[in-house]
């Protein structure tokens, strides 16, 4: 479990872009935060700086207490969900589930043991000698959601993981990340340009509009008063 922390934090891309005018915001430990804003507002930017996949420019960012802006992302205690779902198409299920965990030189009956807890939380259980291409959209991102669940990190990421999905899976899928998070009760940060998205799911959402943060509330705060 940890809180994640920005201070200052900026982004300049190497072109001029400034991404990020420097952000100031907590997110606490267990935290559902949205992170919210039209295309181009700087929101995957502030992601991928949580996971060390962009440098950070100026600031600090602390995730549990510690400094991580020269932390490698394998060395960061988080998991990233993505849009398009990255799954290996020649592994089943299993073999996406248990992959990263494998690279990172866990045992086999620890693999084994977090593969089946991923795959009874999420329903997974009688499609793990599968191909991803045997399954639907809706299976498919939950087999990505599996892969960072399998990590068992105490931050997940998660960068407009519905936007591949048709609108009935958006919301069945949906549900299942806000019960996910209940289950877990671990921080999350959730990246999306739907407004409805944002106000269903969030604990707290973040406004952001040309790389600054607009407003930071809960949705009932932001509904009363937009
Ligand atoms: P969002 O996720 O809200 O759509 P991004 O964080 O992807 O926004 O982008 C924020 C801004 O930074 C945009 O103006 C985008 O064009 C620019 N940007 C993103 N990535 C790069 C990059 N690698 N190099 C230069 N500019 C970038
Ligand atoms: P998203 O906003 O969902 O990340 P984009 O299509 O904006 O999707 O970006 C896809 C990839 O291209 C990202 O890795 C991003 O960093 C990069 N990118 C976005 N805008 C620019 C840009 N202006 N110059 C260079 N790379 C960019």
């Amino acid at each position: 479990m940890a809180d994640v922390r920005f201070d200052g934090v900026r982004k300049v891309y190497d072109n001029g872009q400034v991404a990020v005018h420097g952000a100031s915001f907590d997110i606490a430990d267990g935290e559902l935060m949205v992170l919210v804003g039209p295309s181009g507002c700087g929101k995957s930017t502030l992601l991928r700086m949580v996971a060390g996949l962009e440098e950070i420019s100026a600031g600090t960012l602390s995730i549990g207490g510690r400094v991580v802006n020269d932390v490698a992302p394998k060395d960061r205690d988080i998991a990233m969900v993505f849009q398009n779902y990255a799954l290996y198409p020649h592994m089943t299920v299993a073999e996406n589930l248990a992959f990263g965990l494998k690279l990172r030189g866990h045992d086999k009956a620890e693999i084994a043991r977090r593969v089946q807890a991923a795959a009874d939380m999420l329903g997974l259980d009688g499609m793990l000698d599968k191909l991803p291409r045997a399954m639907s959209g809706g299976q498919r991102q939950r087999v990505a959601l599996g892969r960072a669940l399998v990590r068992e990190p105490a931050v997940f990421l998660l960068d407009e993981p519905l936007s591949n999905l048709d609108a009935k899976l958006r919301h069945s899928v949906r549900t299942e990340i806000a019960q996910l998070h209940r289950k877990l009760g671990t921080t999350m940060i959730y990246v999306t340009h739907d407004q409805v998205e944002a106000m269903t799911l969030g604990q707290r959402i973040v406004v952001l509009n040309d790389g600054v943060i607009q407003q930071i509330d809960t949705p009932m705060a932001l509904y009363e008063r937009p």
